[in-house]
């Protein structure tokens, strides 16, 4: 085994591993429509053997019947005809990802450990509260990044999760909370969209912040959001979702020009030294060009602003200066911005500490004198491990000490 020099930098590998893997392969042969959009469903039809038009009535209404109305057996498509239906269940299914465990947290906040077809395990959490309900929505099996006070970030990147597995997380926090609209839904019936999209939900709002780094997973994650957001589709509006990149900045342009929806980055630090520590991606991408890749954000605006999540580590960051250094940086790229104040969340083994909560206030303050609103996150969940860089699936653990190892030896093969 290598020795670990001293001065080695923080390891993590920063560029992302492509891990290509549209639809896993059923064993029996049929297939999954889960996160197919409708013109895919409509050429799996014609090529199971319906003539084109038929194909597109067909992918017309099992599209609808399944985002809109969160139905998975073909037997209950009440509009489509009695002999089709068997044709359909042959053929295809409708899954949703397998729950493996549902926990509860004293605060109301719920987290489910789901598996995928080929056995990987990921996390989802739904946070209630007075005026919305927030569901926290993994786009990977672990992360590539290792930030430093990150439980995901302690896991290797195992996959990329598909886009059925990013949209069977909606679906199934719908299924859970019973919110999918009731009524027969033939299409000659009476039903008015407002009574799908009635009020009074409580899956408001979509974060794109489980695990992974949805923007290293970008064609998957736009896909499912396309699903999301569509009227036909489960119709959550794109204000309504929000996507967080530790500062993938080419991929940034595209995410607000081809998915549009509200952006939030990870900035966590003012100055390169410690960015480099916490969040290994600034050696790539430095503060500046992060910075100017979020003035140029399609989409953002003073209605329409970006947040910037910054955990609250002790004696790291949490300095009246770095504040100071904080409202500097948003005024002189003119951000439309907010700061998210977190509360650094513990894990077992974490090389940090939270901040305590008299310097997050004077902290908050400064930066909320100087006219950017910077609010406190309350913690959420941390009973049952769901709050934010917590998630960490038991499966796939991997210690601190064993990652810095392993980059050590890729490090010295490559030298
Ligand atoms: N990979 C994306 C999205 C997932 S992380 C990203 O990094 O932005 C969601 C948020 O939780 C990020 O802002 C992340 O930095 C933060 N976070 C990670 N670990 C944390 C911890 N232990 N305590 C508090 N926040 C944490
Ligand atoms: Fe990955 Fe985000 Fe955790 Fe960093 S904070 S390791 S990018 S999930």
């Amino acid at each position: 085994m290598t020795a670990v020099p001293a001065n080695m930098p923080i390891p993590g590998h920063i560029d992302p591993v492509p891990v290509p893997r549209p639809i896993t392969e059923r064993e029996d042969g049929r297939i999954d429509l889960l996160g197919l959009p409708k013109k895919q469903i409509a050429g799996l039809f014609e090529e199971a053997g319906l003539d084109r038009k038929q194909a597109k009535l067909r992918a017309k209404q099992v599209y609808h019947w399944i985002y809109h109305r969160g139905i998975s057996d073909f037997d209950a498509m009440t509009d489509i005809a009695k002999t089709m239906r068997p044709w359909l269940a042959e053929r295809f299914v409708i899954a949703r990802p397998e729950v493996v465990e549902a926990q509860h947290s004293s605060d109301g906040t719920r987290k489910w450990l789901l598996r995928t077809a080929d056995n990987h395990d990921y996390e989802m959490v739904f946070i209630p509260d007075a005026d919305r309900g927030t569901l926290c929505v993994s786009s990977q099996v672990g992360c590539t990044l290792n930030c430093r006070f990150c439980h995901t970030g302690t896991m290797r990147l195992v996959r990329n999760l598909t886009p059925g597995e990013i949209v069977g997380q909606v679906m199934l926090a719908r299924d859970a909370l019973g919110e999918w609209p009731k009524g027969r839904m033939d299409m000659a019936d009476e039903e008015t969209e407002a009574e799908y999209t009635a009020d009074g939900r409580l899956l408001t709002n979509i974060v794109m912040m489980g695990m992974g780094e949805p923007l290293y997973n970008f064609d998957n994650v736009r896909d499912a959001l396309g699903i999301v957001m569509d009227g036909e589709g489960l119709a959550l509006s794109k204000r309504r979702i929000t996507l967080s990149t530790s500062g993938v900045v080419p991929m940034m342009d595209r995410c607000g020009a081809e998915i549009g929806v509200n952006l939030a980055v990870s900035l966590h630090a003012v100055t390169k030294d410690v960015r480099d520590e916490i969040v290994p991606i600034n050696k790539k991408y430095g503060i500046e060009e992060l910075l100017q890749a979020c003035a140029d954000y399609p989409g953002a605006s003073n209605a329409r602003r970006i947040t910037f999540e910054y955990v609250m580590l002790k004696d790291k960051n949490d300095s009246d200066d770095d504040a100071r250094e904080l409202v500097r940086l948003i005024k002189k790229y003119r951000l439309p911005a907010k700061v998210n104040l977190i509360p650094f969340n513990p894990w077992p083994g974490a090389p940090y500490e939270c901040s305590t909560p008299e310097r997050i206030r004077s902290f908050s303050n400064i930066v909320f004198e100087a006219g950017i609103s910077a609010p406190v996150r309350t913690p959420r969940g941390r009973d049952i491990d769901a709050a934010c860089g917590q998630l960490k699936t038991a499966a796939e653990k991997k210690s601190r000490a064993e990652l810095d190892r392993i980059a050590a030896e890729k490090q010295a093969a490559q030298d």
